[in-house]
């Protein structure tokens, strides 16, 4: 039985609110929700129940636990989602970082040797950017060309104290010189998938996902363009769909990368692909 935490005007204590949401939306979601909005560490959540907690933060649980039965993906709803070691912020007008995404990152870190100018395409939040000039001493570039994602973007940038160069572009429109490293998780889901009809995918924004009809669009584009956008021996580095990778490498095949590989997910699904440039 969902219990929504409903009646405002009670005094309620801090385990009473915890065990309400976990009534309502499960242990795991409750132990997010209530530790952000209530502002209380993880460890706090067991070690200060007896703690009051006002009348307008419990309205403000009640309603967020609302917004959740109702569908909303929980990072909207606290406005962020952890990325490696960040606090990225998110609005609806991003797509929500996911775990498999710290991988392309991590690529990236073992490719450079955390050294080299970077471009990422597509950069929403700018997850992937902040957390690349975050951790060394790279010079990242950032490009969306979704404004009011962009704006997600600079906040966090200036949030997490880093430096990164962020421009309004579609894929390489206004992008000049080159790279040692281009990365970029794209659109890429197929626009009749019926996963865009599940889950958190209802909430995000359809430009941040739908790669066309077969999904390939913007992959396609990213991985003939950026060739003309790398140093010679620069790494080309993108996420792509679950069923994606023979299609993904047949095109960096036929566009002359080299070195080809790839890198499964946590789910054991190829996800990450990359490829050497030969600089022409
Ligand atoms: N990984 C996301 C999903 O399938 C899609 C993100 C994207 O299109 N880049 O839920």
């Amino acid at each position: 039985m969902k219990t929504p935490l409903c009646n405002p005007d009670s005094d309620l204590d801090l385990g009473q609110c915890f065990d309400r949401a976990k009534g309502s939306i499960g242990t795991p979601e409750a132990v997010v929700l209530v530790s952000q909005i209530l502002g209380v560490s993880f460890t706090e959540l067991h070690t200060k129940r007896e703690h009051s907690v006002t009348n307008s933060k419990v309205e403000e649980l009640s309603n967020a636990i609302q917004r959740r039965l109702q569908g909303e993906p929980i990072a909207y709803i606290t406005g962020s989602k952890s990325f490696r070691n960040l606090n990225i912020k998110v609005t609806p007008d991003v797509l929500i970082p996911r775990f498999e995404t710290e991988l392309l990152v991590d690529v990236v870190l073992e490719l450079t040797r955390s050294t080299g100018r970077v471009l990422d395409l597509g950069t929403g939040s700018g997850a992937i950017a902040i957390a690349l000039s975050s951790v060394n001493q790279m010079q990242v570039v950032a490009v969306d060309n979704d404004p009011r994602a962009l704006e997600v973007c600079v906040e966090n940038c200036r949030r997490l104290e880093v430096d990164v160069e962020v421009l309004r572009s579609n894929w390489f429109e206004n992008v000049t010189g080159r790279f040692d490293t281009i990365v970029s998780n794209p659109p890429y889901v197929a626009a009749h998938d019926s996963h865009l009809l599940e889950g958190d995918l209802r909430y995000e924004p359809p430009n941040a996902l739908v790669g066309g009809n077969e999904g390939f669009e913007q992959l396609e584009e990213i991985i003939n363009s950026a060739m003309r956008f790398l140093n010679p021996n620069g790494w080309l580095v993108v996420e792509h769909g679950h069923d994606q990778h023979d299609a993904v490498n047949q095109l960096f095949v036929r566009r002359g990368y080299t070195q080809i590989q790839q890198r499964r997910d946590y789910t054991g699904t190829p996800r990450i692909m990359w490829g050497q440039s030969h600089g022409r």
